[in-house]
């Protein structure tokens, strides 16, 4: 079976395999990256600033030359929470604290992520830890999620 390019996933197949996104015009290619589990930025090509989450324009030159580009995926936990409680989700278990983090992608300085961190115990993840990007399948569709890596990033 050759694998499909996420440009072949049409609109309302992206609406089916991720009924919980609030799909939009902006954020479509970012959601379609996920099936071919690239993490895509949306990047100015005037100017080439990165910002998430995808606007249609450029917040730094006001241009409309955006594209989603794909990134490293690798960061520094910038900010971290438990989730004691939360939406229903295949794989989810909130009887443990769950932990969500928001990195700094090392792209850019201010360019952030929010994903699940896998495997972190409570002890083990901190402020300014380094990230790496996974994948792993919530419901039909690939999603991100963070492991830890070794020590801070950058
Ligand atoms: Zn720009």
């Amino acid at each position: 079976m050759t694998p499909r390019s996420y440009l072949m996933i049409d609109n309302s197949e992206l609406l089916r395999r991720l009924p919980q996104l609030p799909i939009t015009h902006e954020n479509a290619a970012h959601y379609r990256g996920y099936f071919e589990r690239r993490l895509l930025i949306n990047r100015c090509q005037d100017c080439g600033h990165w910002h998430h989450p995808p606007k249609l324009l450029c917040p730094k030159c006001w241009s409309h030359k955006i594209m989603p580009t794909d990134v490293s995926g690798k960061g520094h936990v910038y900010l971290m929470i438990w989730l004691h409680q939360g939406p229903a989700a295949p794989g989810l278990d909130y009887t443990l604290p769950h932990p969500v983090v928001t990195a700094e992608l090392m792209e850019q300085a201010h360019l952030r992520f929010s994903a699940s961190v896998l495997g972190a115990a409570p002890t083990k993840l901190y402020i300014g830890h380094g990230v790496r990007l996974n994948w792993i399948m919530r419901g039909d569709a690939p999603w991100p999620a963070f492991e830890l890596t070794g020590a801070k990033s950058n």
